[in-house]
């Protein structure tokens, strides 16, 4: 069976895929995170970005931002590890690939899963995981206060 590829921020979901990559552009150490620079935007691209953001053209630039990361995943750097990536998910390997984009939606990381998805792969997005990762909290969290009245009420119907 193929893996599958989970969007992740790297603060908001913990790294509990069987590989846990943090494509941003510099060599930040996370635990947990393996650091794949090679598979971030260029550092030119992303200082476009911070540009478009100033100008006030960000996201409304985001069709722009996707053609010229679609064109670095061809250099042949970027391009052997987006096909290791993929070469990994279909050995069975579930990936968590994340970054620190506070906007998820206009994040290379769905530009990589909308790659890996064109071949075959499911992609699952993060914030969908974590909501349903709080619900679980929730309802234990609930579950105990439920356990907490049982027991009290048992004690005052001994009173
Ligand atoms: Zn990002």
């Amino acid at each position: 069976m193929k893996g599958q590829l989970y969007l992740y921020h790297v603060d908001k979901d913990p790294p509990d895929k069987d590989i846990n990559l943090l494509a941003i552009v510099t060599n930040r150490i996370a635990p947990g995170w393996v650091s794949v620079p090679q598979l971030s935007p260029s550092e030119k691209l992303i200082k476009k970005r911070e540009q478009w953001l100033w100008e006030r053209k960000w996201p409304r630039k985001w069709p722009d931002f996707v053609k010229q990361y679609r064109e670095e995943l061809k250099q042949p750097l970027k391009e052997t590890y987006i096909k290791h990536l993929l070469k990994r998910l279909n050995e069975g390997n579930n990936i968590a690939f994340a970054c620190y984009c506070a906007d998820e939606k206009h994040c290379h990381k769905q530009i990589i899963g909308e790659w890996v998805s064109d071949r075959g792969i499911a992609v699952v997005q993060g914030k969908d995981e974590r909501r349903q990762r709080k619900e679980l909290l929730y309802q234990r969290e609930n579950n105990n206060i439920k356990q907490l009245t049982i027991e009290t009420v048992a004690k005052d119907g001994e009173q």
